[in-house]
């Protein structure tokens, strides 16, 4: 895929190893988790990623997020290159990882105090997120005091609050009961659509990522690089009611399961999916009209 320089987020040609102990041998060898992964993300642009588990997609996003060093490749945001973690860029991880010892508005205030935000003011940008996730009435609380979905919520706020231009997530809801993780999910498109951010969503539900993106990422096992970019051309706005009744929306995550699982290259696999059962070929071919 041809990468545009002046994209938002520019991934070029990432690498990251880890150093593991062979345990016959006692030598350390590397381990490749990550290899030959670019990649140019649009601003505004909501990008999904997806593949099997241990292929690499939590070190993608701590890439990303700064948090560790590649072994080789570049990162640039707005052009600039990235060296480590910077306000710039929202986490949301898939644990809640909130201050314990700090109520719902302390922790979404965080991020502002790190930008020095005046006391005042920082009550009333908190006030406004906690609001927009949600959680009007509950600023005193501790996260321990809080539902899973609520705790997410104020995760989400925390990150929005001091308004980073990117938001990166890494199954954030993946911890959450089926009914809250839906209420979470048009929570998230309503947000996005009206703060624009740019945002790479890292989950393992393909339903989940065709709901979400405008694209979605395929990923190999390991080590992890892109098998297929998908076009998701679904009509906004999207929720995820109206999207489990959509034919389109069954098709696509039918395809992108297809992809993720090589079916098609002497894979007998079949679809177990929201509309379960093997395709015919005739579905198979208007599916790839759709692509
Ligand atoms: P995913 O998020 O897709 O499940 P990860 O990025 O967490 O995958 O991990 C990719 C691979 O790297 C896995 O095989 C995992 O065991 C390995 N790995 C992840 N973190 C470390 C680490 N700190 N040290 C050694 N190996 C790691
Ligand atoms: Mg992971």
């Amino acid at each position: 895929m041809a990468i545009e320089q002046s994209s938002k987020i520019v991934l070029k040609n990432l690498k990251q190893v880890y150093h593991i102990r062979n345990q016959e041998t006692k030598r350390v060898e590397e381990f490749v988790a990550l290899e030959d992964f670019s990649l140019s993300v649009n601003e505004g642009e909501f990008i999904a990623v997806v593949g099997p588990s241990g292929c690499g997609k939590s070190t993608l996003l701590d890439v990303v997020a700064g948090l560790t060093k590649t072994k080789s490749g570049e990162i640039y945001i707005d052009g600039k290159i990235v060296t480590g973690p910077a306000l710039d860029r929202g986490f949301i991880m898939q644990g809640y990882a909130l201050f314990p010892w700090r109520t719902v508005r302390r922790n979404v205030e965080y991020g502002l105090e790190v930008k020095h935000i005046h006391k005042k003011e920082r009550a009333v940008v908190a006030k406004q997120y906690i609001d927009l996730v949600g959680l009007n009435g509950f600023e005193d609380r501790y996260p321990s005091e809080l539902s899973g979905g609520m705790r997410q919520r104020v995760a989400i706020a925390r990150s929005l609050a001091y308004d980073p231009q990117v938001l990166l997530m890494d199954e954030p809801f993946a911890a959450v009961d089926a009914q809250t993780r839906e209420i979470l999910q048009d929570e998230l498109l309503r947000i996005w659509e009206k703060t624009q951010k740019t945002i790479i969503f890292i989950t393992h539900s393909i339903e989940e990522a065709v709901l979400l993106a405008g694209k979605v990422v395929v990923m190999t096992k390991r080590p992890g690089h892109i098998k297929k970019i998908l076009d998701i051309n679904l009509p906004r706005p999207r929720t995820a009611t109206d999207m489990r009744s959509s034919a389109d929306y069954g098709s696509i995550a039918r395809r992108v399961w297809e992809i993720l699982n090589d079916v098609g290259q002497d894979n007998k696999a079949t679809w177990i999916g929201q509309d379960g059962g093997p395709k015919s070929i005739a579905d198979k071919i208007a599916l790839s009209a759709l692509l």
